[in-house]
């Protein structure tokens, strides 16, 4: 957790707080809540505006509305049937009346006295020919109270037992310890450059706003200073690195390494090649991401640094997201080295123990000159005689403390990280500001474009005798079905699923292949669907990522209304890639306007930047960033579809700070922070 209250406000317990006891501080505890400082931290989930009340003759049927009201009628409680009471009354402003309904609540009622005037907020419904308020709230107004009931009202997020009082009264302590000016990490400069409140400030408006705009500026005050600490962070890395000795290799007979593959190379390849040939030759290490659409070509980038490693007579390491993935760069990649006279070996979790221990020492003795393997085996505990390069495929699960881990205490080796998720180059220079970039904007000539189809359940029928059709011509079929939890229906499990299509299919060979099951299994399905002994492979997400089956034409993907849009981009990377045309078809389009409309995105465009900028657009905030993902540390407010401007600026005063000052010396507490948000991201980075 971005953590700041410590510097805010005193640790002090929510019990201090008056009537908060034992019991509801337990709950606080639940939501992640024990001192004030950490309220502080909690966020209103969303406002309701009771400054300016609208008028009963101008109100809407379906929406929230407050209005200011003096009661006519007294209430009316009507029993209905057993466990059904119903509570009426009537309400008027100079405009109109309007009828007021409470459903088994005759306490909220009761309170109510005729002729009294009231701040009610609740939905609005249509119920024959007239308006009725349902459930609302009620706040007396007096005119010595007007101003503290007509507000801009928090409304905090809560847990069964919590009320929103409690938020209020906890908050409130909470605010009132508010350390002072002192404490803003963010120089002084920049939010008078930017017009952000100080940190105080910022916290008191998001908490207690007085309208609207408050809100928003102390948001965009907490986006930048989110996004800015993360680019001071990631700069400051850059800078460290580039400042360290790499390791240089000679380079030399790379014509053999062209002349060992199977194709020429596209022009992107290779300008991307020599960007590698200078790194690893300036006396830095190199650190680059190299981002490319699926099926662009990025494994020859992998093979060039690992020949160029190996020629100069030390390791190479490659590092895949999944063993299915780990298994075929060793399938592809172990011929390809072995012309070129070198050893390849092949590090994965279902070798036995004693096999590991074989491979680990044959690694640490330098008798091996590439391995390949899974993140978690080579980063977990495997000595190198002399690791030159290390390459990270998808880099996207890739994080920034594994990146340092796998250096060790010796010279840093040379870093490629590939990354097949395309996205915007502002972002990709903030996600990535850590790295150099090299984009393969290309792909290998001869592809045909796929086809896509967004399609209903009524079209299933002519889908089964498309797949048919396409089997019956000599292609190979993926059938991709969302992961599904236990119970959790109606979607369709890979099994299940993969047992139905057999049954359709009875001449066809049908192999399912999921995460649950064990790696010698998976890797038995996808050695037989590549080598053509199945015809259609049902599996879920495991193949998302990197599978390489030329024949394979045509992908078809279940409840495709559950899938990111970048991964169904993922996903269609698997087909078109041979001589075949291809076809995409995706399941769901009868699901909903929504799910429509984003499959609709998807099937009118291959272009992987589109779609990503479409997908960032419609992912709420922060579900971009973040741990899981990148390896970064999380962000909380930043919103990337729509914050994109202040993150630029965010940016290029990093960069611009860091450039003066490296080490931040003449900024100790931005340099804390600093810190602080990246060694919590180290500790929570995935394994
Ligand atoms: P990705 O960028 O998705 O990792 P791959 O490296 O797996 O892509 O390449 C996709 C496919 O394209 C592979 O079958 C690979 O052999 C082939 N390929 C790569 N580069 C070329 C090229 N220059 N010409 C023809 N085929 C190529
Ligand atoms: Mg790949």
């Amino acid at each position: 957790m971005n953590k700041k209250s410590d510097v805010l406000c005193k640790g002090d317990s929510v019990l201090n707080v008056s009537r908060i006891g034992p019991k509801k501080a337990d709950l606080f505890a639940k939501m992640g809540i024990r001192t004030l400082g950490d309220a502080l931290m909690t966020y209103p989930r969303d406002y309701e505006d009771h400054t300016a009340p609208q008028k009963i003759a101008d109100l809407q049927a379906g929406e929230k509305a407050c209005v200011r009201a003096v009661v006519g009628t007294a209430p009316q409680v009507r029993h209905v049937r057993r466990g059904m009471d119903i509570t009426k009354l009537t309400v008027f402003d100079e405009t109109g009346t309007l009828q007021v309904t409470y459903f088994n609540n005759r306490f909220a009622a009761q309170t109510l006295a005729e002729g009294t005037e009231y701040l009610f907020c609740g939905r609005i419904q249509q119920e024959g020919r007239r308006l009725v308020m349902v459930s609302p709230t009620s706040e007396q107004i007096l005119p010595q109270n007007e101003a503290a009931v007509l507000r801009y009202l928090p409304i905090y997020p809560l847990t069964a037992g919590l009320t929103q009082k409690d938020l209020v009264r906890v908050t409130d302590a909470a605010l009132t310890t508010l350390n002072g000016q002192e404490n803003d990490f963010l120089p002084v400069f920049l939010c008078d450059k930017y017009q952000l409140p100080e940190i105080c400030d910022a916290v008191r408006m998001i908490h207690r706003p007085l309208c609207e705009s408050d809100v928003q500026q102390a948001r965009r005050r907490m986006v930048f200073e989110e996004l800015f600490l993360l680019c001071c962070g990631l700069q400051r890395l850059r800078l460290s690195r580039k400042a360290e000795t790499g390791i240089c290799f000679p380079v030399r007979d790379t014509a053999a390494f062209w002349a060992a593959l199977p194709f020429r190379p596209t022009n992107a390849q290779k300008r991307v090649a020599d960007e590698i040939t200078r790194d690893v030759q300036s006396g830095s290490a190199m650190n680059r991401l190299v981002q490319g659409d699926v099926g662009s070509g990025k494994t020859v980038l992998a093979a060039y640094l690992c020949f160029l490693a190996a020629n100069a007579g030390m390791q190479a390491a490659i590092m895949a997201p999944t063993e299915v993935l780990a298994r075929q760069h060793y399938k592809s990649l172990a011929p390809l080295f072995e012309i070129l006279g070198f050893r390849t070996e092949l590090l994965v979790g279902s070798l036995t123990k004693k096999e590991k221990q074989l491979l680990k020492a044959r690694i640490a003795a330098g008798l091996t000159d590439v391995i390949i393997g899974t993140h978690a085996l080579i980063q977990d505990d495997v000595e190198f005689k002399a690791l030159g390069a290390v390459v990270a495929d998808e880099q996207h699960r890739f994080g920034v403390a594994q990146r340092s881990k796998l250096r060790g205490a010796g010279t840093p080796p040379h870093v490629l990280v590939m990354s097949a998720t395309p996205i915007p180059r502002t972002l990709a220079l903030i996600l990535y500001g850590d790295l150099d970039v090299s984009v393969i904007d290309e792909l290998p000539p001869g592809r045909l474009p796929v086809e896509s189809y967004a399609v209903g359940e009524r079209m299933r029928p002519r889908i089964n005798a498309f797949i048919e059709k396409q089997l019956a011509s000599g292609g190979q079929a993926y059938v991709v079905c969302p992961t599904v939890e236990e119970g959790e229906l109606p979607l369709k499990s890979a099994e299940e699923h993969g047992a139905v299509l057999q049954r359709l299919l009875p001449h066809r060979r049908v192999g399912v292949l999921h995460g649950r099951m064990r790696p010698a299994e998976k890797e038995n399905v996808m050695r037989a669907f590549s080598a053509h002994e199945l015809d259609v492979l049902v599996a879920t997400t495991v193949i998302e990522v990197g599978v390489d089956v030329p024949n394979a034409n045509l992908m078809v993907i279940e409840d495709a209304d559950r899938f990111g849009l970048s991964q169904l981009h993922q996903l269609r990377g698997r087909v078109g890639r041979g001589s075949r045309q291809s076809y995409c078809v995706c399941f769901g389009a009868d699901k909903g306007e929504l799910a429509k409309q984003r499959l609709k995105i998807f099937t009118s465009t291959t272009d992987g930047f589109e779609i990503a900028r479409a997908d960032l657009g419609l992912r709420g905030p922060g579900d971009f960033f973040g741990t899981r993902q990148h390896g970064l540390p999380a962000l909380h407010a930043a919103n990337i579809a729509s914050d994109l401007t202040l993150m630029q600026s965010a940016r290029e005063e990093a960069e611009a700070l860091l450039e003066q000052d490296p080490e931040l010396d003449a900024y100790p507490k931005l340099r804390a922070r600093v810190e602080k948000m990246f060694s919590d991201a180290a500790d929570t980075v995935y394994n």
